[in-house]
């Protein structure tokens, strides 16, 4: 009998607490740690930041789903891993033994490299649900005295599709409350060019973003270093493409979300071997530690090199489709080793991303998602908007029933050649 435990519940720990359920016997014991007591849909953060949705229409308790599919679940912060000893730590001095862990924490929020930044400093943010709503409130407050805005990432910052995102959702809500004319918008971004992504672009969307931001009135700064934050204005450094300083801005600003760079948690980046120099658990082809062979990790949480040199450093992006790849790769890879076989499951890292652009969205297929690609696509239309409505609505009830990947979505996805394992080579069948 194994005992395997999940460190964080979030879009890559629940799927990964249910598949395993799901895949492996009742001999085995299932058990989730998360730092709180609820799950939050990430995605839908961005719509609470300007009043679209309230808290209650995105985070649900997770004990009951997770007790009723026999998944234990203990809502605790880890503070330490014992790898060597194969136990975690917890915040109240308890400790869980296990034989497999699967690292699903998802990202430390670096504001601190960037002195004045994060919802402790002058910038808003809406990685979580709790910044989300604090920007609400700093919103709310803002479209009293409305002026100028600044939306955008940080240097080092990995994820680039919520600052477009929250920039677009912005932009429609100020039209409809008639005060868009009030609110010059700067996006000010570390990626080399509009539609980078940290992807190096995904089809065309760098001529589709600038489009949509010339026709929307909105200013952008590319290779852009923010250095500092005052309450009332930014200090950019923007590089050229060689990386020599371009033009020094001082951006006055009324409201700013600026996505922070990412590192690893804590715990998980203080075991010694695990990670590498940010935080990032080192991992091999199968997902699984490159030190430690009974740890597993998916998400955020993993190391992937960017894509390519950039004059200001961007990381690559971990999407949610991505993200469910891997993790059916580590369930794949521990049921067989608890069946006595080898594990040797790959997750494609496909990616299908939906991004709402407030009465429109862009949405876009990269298999994979690392270039080169067999699929490149990218598509605008009103009709993403009401699919990244559809999808909120129907993870979170995936999340709730305890499914992870439903027969008809297995299904569907298969048709559009979109498939969570890789397929073995034809020299290797
Ligand atoms: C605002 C935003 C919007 C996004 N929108 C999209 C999108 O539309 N489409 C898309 O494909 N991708 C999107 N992403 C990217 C990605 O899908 C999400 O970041 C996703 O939530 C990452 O999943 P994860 O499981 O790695 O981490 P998370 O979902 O962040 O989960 C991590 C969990 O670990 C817990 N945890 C952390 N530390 C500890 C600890 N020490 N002990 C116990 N528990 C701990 C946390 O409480 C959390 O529950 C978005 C990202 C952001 C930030």
């Amino acid at each position: 009998m194994a005992h395997i435990v999940i460190l964080g519940a979030g879009t890559g720990g629940m799927p990964a607490a249910y598949e395993l359920r799901e895949k492996l016997s009742r001999d085995h014991r299932v058990t989730v740690v998360n730092a709180v007591d609820y799950f939050q849909f990430v995605p839908s953060n961005p719509w609470l930041a300007v009043g679209w949705r309230e808290r209650e229409a995105i985070t649900f308790p997770i004990r009951a789903p997770l007790e009723k599919r026999g998944i234990a679940f203990v809502a605790q912060r880890v503070t330490r891993i014992d790898a060597p000893g194969n136990v975690v730590e917890l915040q109240d001095g308890s400790s869980i033994a296990y034989d497999y862990l699967v690292i699903t924490t998802g990202p430390k929020l670096s504001f601190d490299e960037v002195p004045g930044a994060g919802p402790e400093g002058h910038t808003q943010s809406i990685c979580v649900v709790d910044h989300a709503e604090k920007a609400y409130a700093q919103y709310e407050h803002f479209l009293q005295d409305p002026g100028p805005a600044v939306i955008g990432a940080m240097p080092g910052a990995s994820c680039f599709g919520p600052a477009y995102e929250f920039a677009f959702i912005f932009n429609t809500d100020l039209k409809r409350r008639k005060l868009r004319k009030k609110v010059p918008i700067t996006y000010v971004t570390s990626e080399p060019y509009i539609g980078h992504l940290g992807l190096g672009g995904v089809g065309d969307s760098k001529t589709m973003l600038e489009t949509e931001f010339r026709n929307n009135d909105i200013k952008w700064i590319t290779n852009a270093k923010v250095t500092r934050v005052e309450s009332d204005k930014m200090f950019v450094t923007e590089l050229d493409d060689q990386g020599a300083v371009k033009k020094e801005h001082e951006l006055p600003f009324k409201f700013s979300m600026m996505l922070p760079a990412f590192k690893g948690v804590d715990a998980v980046a203080a075991v010694e071997g695990l990670c590498n120099p940010r935080g990032f658990v080192l991992i091999d082809e199968h997902q699984r530690s490159k030190k430690y062979r009974n740890i597993f990790a998916a998400g955020v949480c993993v190391a992937i090199p960017p894509v390519e040199v950039t004059p200001v450093p961007t990381g690559a992006p971990k999407t949610g489709y991505m993200i469910e790849t891997m993790v059916t790769a580590i369930v794949s890879n521990i049921v067989a080793e608890l069946a006595g076989k080898p594990a040797e499951a790959k997750g494609t890292w496909n990616a299908i991303c939906l991004a709402d652009m407030g009465d429109t969205g862009a949405a876009f297929v990269a298999l994979p998602q690392i270039p080169p690609r067999n699929v490149n696509w990218f598509k605008k239309g009103r009709w993403v908007h009401y699919a990244k409505v559809a999808f909120e609505k129907y993870f979170i009830y995936k999340m709730k029933t305890g499914s992870s990947e439903p027969a008809y979505e297995k299904h569907m996805l298969k048709l559009l050649g979109v498939e969570r394992l890789e397929r073995p080579s034809p020299e290797e069948v």
